[in-house]
């Protein structure tokens, strides 16, 4: 009777196994929608990039969209019929669909802190949504309870007392229990992150021993619930070089994993060729898969949403492409041809679905964001991440960086990812004038330049003539102006900036040397040298650096004395820029015949936020000895800065 029961039983349990297993593929109906061919109509110029694998990825997080849908945002497909976005995705060429998980990110009281509220029933969802239209799903533990990049690793909160081993065990259990509950809904999961741009720390831990023993513990989940899947590492700044250290550090503490991965966002993560060459080598040296994980760019400067964005007309990065549709799809394409050449084998974009939710005011967003989670912060993240989230919650900041209008329309531009594969050369035509700048001291003649650069669809420039709008007697003064024109029949912009002739010898540092800079290291600071990156300074190549790894280090005067003055009336002014320098103390100063006459206070806050320190109206005699310079005490460890830029001109 006994044995009769537990046959019954093993029979049982062994066909709810099978229906388990076989409710994989039948639970959702694939419809396969992928484009077989080039896509037609499209107006964008678009060169393809030769020698594409089939299986190549091109890949969309699309991470927000489930909270922009309960906020009202709805998708349109290019008949202009409202469509579910992942059909729209797929039909246009991506195969791949990425999407964030992490593992709390609610209060007690249940309020999402934002960012979609990603959790793994988000991502139950987007993954059966991406398996219905016939795309793969990459699974993107941040192992947080909210975001996770370079500037933070914490912790999630239930896990905040854990030493090292029940981190790992329960992590390794998190990842388990989340990757069955897509297996069990079908969901086609192609790959697995283990850690999102964990620059050398993640889930609160930051040695690489311990990070690696915690990405082991994710690898190894994974392995076991979906075997075929790749393991992921994903990384940010290839522009720093550090790569290479990275993957010793994987290696030498014995990470199983396949793709090693990179953001590349190219307004902060330097070249394209540093990107394909930092990408090779842990190909080749390594033997890891590589990708880009994380790329966009912006087809509009304006801001839809009422929540300023990442990159605008306004701010100071780099444009290496005009803001808009072709521009966007040029930077797209640079970026796939620069994985290409690397032997990579695919590129994912980051939130092309990611748009305003809709309202007609800030106020009107702002309580859909706080209700459905749908900005990148809710007030609500404030308890778990005050310095950030609890400051700056709000909105989207890559709504001009989407592909799809603000009414939720897609743009031609997300056809690029089918197009990137065949090409569609259209006719090449004028797409912007290039910005202009120049530089004039006083007493120059005003003489504006008679040609500017058009930058054609396929990114490429020719010199065309061009009409300034301005009266050259109004530029005499110092200052700076903004003078527009025409060409083209388009707009041209030219930023002049008319100086004093500046005293200083090597103000800006370029030469490399110092000289005659003479820099008094009070504080013993390890860290005290001109410095080449073009990314840190204020202009040109060259800086002045500071840093110093342990606390009470960073004091130190920085200055020069320059000869042959005239008598007169003085100007002086010097830049900063840093951060982690906790209570600084920091001044501007002028010295006649040794003694400090007035100095100017400056703050330093953050990566490239500079702020001038000016001391103006100095009355000199000639044959007196005027020094002037900048004092800098930086009390934390860690404490960094650069120094740029000074000048001193005569009234
Ligand atoms: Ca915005």
């Amino acid at each position: 009777m006994r044995t009769k029961l537990a046959r019954i039983l093993v029979l049982f349990l062994a066909l709810s196994l099978l229906s388990a297993c076989g409710s994989d593929n039948t639970t959702i109906q694939v419809e396969d929608v992928a484009p077989k061919a080039k896509l037609e109509g499209c107006s964008l110029y678009i060169k393809a990039v030769e020698g594409l694998p089939e299986d190549f990825i091109f890949g969309m997080d699309a991470s927000q969209v489930p909270s922009l849908e309960a906020s009202g945002v709805k998708y349109y497909d290019f008949d202009g019929a409202e469509t579910d976005v992942f059909r729209i995705l797929a039909q246009s060429g991506v195969n791949y669909i990425r999407v964030r998980v992490w593992n709390d990110p609610f209060d007690a009281d249940g309020h999402g802190y934002g960012g979609g509220n990603c959790n793994i029933d988000t991502a139950l969802e987007i993954g059966r949504r991406a398996t219905k239209y016939g795309m793969k799903l990459l699974v993107d533990f941040h192992y947080s309870d909210f975001w996770a990049d370079p500037g933070k690793q914490m912790v999630p909160k239930a896990w905040k007392d854990m030493d090292l081993d029940a981190k790992a065990s329960a992590l390794e259990q998190f990842t388990r229990e989340s990757l069955q509950k897509l297996k069990q809904a079908g969901v086609n999961v192609g790959m697995v992150q283990v850690g999102n741009e964990t620059n050398g720390a993640m889930c609160g831990e930051t040695t690489w021993p311990n990070v690696v023993r915690l990405m082991s513990a994710g690898s190894k989940a994974v392995r076991e619930v979906f075997p075929e899947a790749k393991v992921a590492v994903h990384f940010a700044n290839p522009e720093n070089g550090v790569y290479p250290d990275y993957a010793r550090a994987l290696r030498d503490n014995g990470l199983d994993y396949d793709v090693f991965g990179s953001s590349y966002y190219p307004y902060w993560h330097g070249s394209l060729e540093n990107l394909t060459d930092s990408l090779k080598k842990i190909r080749l040296n390594f033997g890891k898969q590589v990708m880009v994980l994380e790329t966009s760019y912006a087809w509009t400067g304006e801001d839809s949403d009422f929540s300023g964005n990442t990159i605008s007309d306004e701010s100071s990065v780099d444009q290496p492409y005009p803001y808009t549709q072709q521009g966007q799809v040029n930077s797209l394409r640079a970026v796939t041809q620069a994985v290409a050449d690397a032997g990579g084998i695919g590129v994912c974009y980051w939130e092309g679905t990611w748009i305003s939710v809709g309202g007609a005011s800030r106020e009107e967003n702002q309580a859909l964001w706080e209700k459905y989670g749908s900005g990148w912060a809710s007030s609500y993240a404030a308890e778990y991440d005050p310095d950030d989230a609890g400051k700056w919650y709000g909105g989207c900041a890559v709504d001009n960086q989407s592909f799809f209008d603000s009414k939720g329309h897609v743009m031609e531009g997300l056809k690029a990812f089918n197009l990137i594969r065949w090409g569609n050369e259209t006719e090449l035509r004028v797409e912007r004038i290039a910005d202009a700048s120049l530089r004039l001291t006083v007493g120059e003649p005003v003489v504006l330049p008679e040609t500017a650069e058009a930058v054609l669809t396929d990114g490429s420039r020719k010199t065309v003539p061009v009409t300034w709008d301005a009266d050259l007697s109004e530029l005499q003064l110092p200052g700076d102006y903004e003078i527009s024109g025409t060409a083209e029949g388009q707009t041209a912009r030219l930023h002049l900036t008319v100086e004093n002739v500046n005293l200083l010898s090597n103000p800006s540092f370029e030469d490399g040397v110092g000289t005659p800079w003479v820099v008094e290291n009070l504080g013993g600071c390890p860290d005290l040298f001109p410095e080449q990156k073009a990314g840190d300074s204020r202009t040109g190549e060259w800086h002045w650096h500071f840093w110093s790894e342990t606390a009470d280090k960073v004091e130190f005067t920085l200055e020069q004395t320059p000869e042959g003055l005239e008598t007169g009336t003085y100007d002086f002014t010097i830049y900063i820029m840093g951060g982690d320098c906790g209570a600084a103390e920091v001044y501007a100063y002028v010295k006649i015949d040794g003694t400090i006459v007035d100095t100017a206070p400056m703050e330093i806050t953050a990566w490239n936020e500079w702020h001038p320190g000016t001391v103006s109206g100095v009355a000199y005699e000639a044959g007196q000895t005027m020094t002037v310079g900048i004092y800098v005490k930086a009390p934390n460890a860690g404490a960094w800065g650069k120094i740029d830029d000074a000048s001193l001109s005569l009234r």
